[in-house]
């Protein structure tokens, strides 16, 4: 087999920035500027470094930004006020409150109270409906819009295809078999989890391959049909004595050993993760455009 197709979500998340600076330009030409609320209650040090990423994003295009950092004692009401606040706020066209919130907090009732218009990660009931119902006005999580967009940037036919995404989660799972079946798209989709029974031989009978799980490299060669491409969602620290941090980053899939069989493969770093931050800008901008029209 020829060497796979590295799909470099760097350069594609650079292309959809660069996008959005004209997009930004043209809409400040008309007096407005995009906004975005970041809310993060509490102090996970890598939902503090999530956020941090995303403002330094808005930054980086001219989207104005603010940046709630709440601490971990704030009540559902607290939290639920401060989104009423944000929605009521014509500043602000994108509203985000970082995930996972601390246990007393119920974060579906959280979300619930967020405009489902300024809703930019797509998790207002709203947005779910319409993702599936296929409204386009509508907000798509970033994760799953992203593997959409490589897929896209790489021209991967995806109609007639058999796609197999492991993971049933609301953020990456579910939302991205609802694109892929899509009449956009077009793909015979089957979603496996953790109940699924002779994965590897499902997955064999994939053209491709999505890996939501965050179980370090467990999609091993064994899952891959030859020629097939494989999206690896996963975000997975494991030790590692050798780097300064003490951990490295791997994906749910095993690279070494898959890339040897696929056609095409998302690294970890460098593949899907750079794509999330890219689509919530612009979600952030699409959000800014239909409230402002
Ligand atoms: P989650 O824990 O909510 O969902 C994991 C899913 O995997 C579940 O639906 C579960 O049924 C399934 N699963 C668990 N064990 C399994 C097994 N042995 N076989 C088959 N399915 C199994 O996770 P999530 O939020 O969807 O995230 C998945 C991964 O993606 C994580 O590594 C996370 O860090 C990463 N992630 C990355 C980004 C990004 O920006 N690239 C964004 C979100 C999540």
């Amino acid at each position: 087999m020829s060497s796979p197709v590295i799909i470099n979500g760097k350069e594609v998340a650079q292309s959809i920035r660069e996008g959005l600076v004209k997009e930004i330009a043209a809409l400040k030409e008309q007096g407005i500027t995009p906004g975005l609320a970041v809310v993060l209650v509490g102090t996970d040090p890598a939902s503090q470094v999530y956020v941090g990423s995303k403002v330094k994003a808005c930054e980086e295009l001219g989207i104005y930004s603010q940046k709630w950092e709440l601490p971990t004692e704030t009540t559902q009401e607290e939290l639920v006020e401060l989104i009423h606040r944000l929605n009521a706020d014509v500043r602000i066209h994108g509203i985000l409150v970082q995930s996972p919130p601390p246990k007393h907090i119920d974060e579906e009732a959280v979300i619930l109270n967020i405009d489902p218009r300024k809703d930019v990660d797509g998790f207002h009931p709203i947005n779910v409906a319409k993702l599936v119902l296929e409204d386009e006005e509508g907000f798509v999580p970033c994760t799953p819009q992203g593997c959409m967009e490589l897929l896209k940037a790489y021209n991967i036919e995806t109609a007639g295809k058999h796609a197999v995404v492991i993971g049933r989660s609301m953020i990456v799972g579910k939302p991205m078999a609802n694109l892929l079946v899509s009449k956009k798209a077009n793909a015979t989709v089957t979603i496996a989890h953790s109940r699924t029974k002779d994965l590897p031989a499902l997955c064999r009978t994939a053209d491709i391959i999505v890996a939501a799980v965050g179980r370090p490299e467990m999609v091993t060669a064994d899952y891959v049909k030859e020629g097939a491409v494989v999206l690896d969602v996963g975000i997975n620290r494991i030790p590692d004595e050798t780097r300064p941090r003490g951990y490295r980053i791997v994906g749910d899939v095993n690279y070494e050993s898959v890339k040897e069989k696929c056609a095409a493969i998302t690294p970890v770093p460098g593949g899907v993760g750079p794509m999330t931050i890219a689509l919530l800008m612009a979600n952030t901008v699409k959000a800014c455009r239909q409230l402002t029209r």
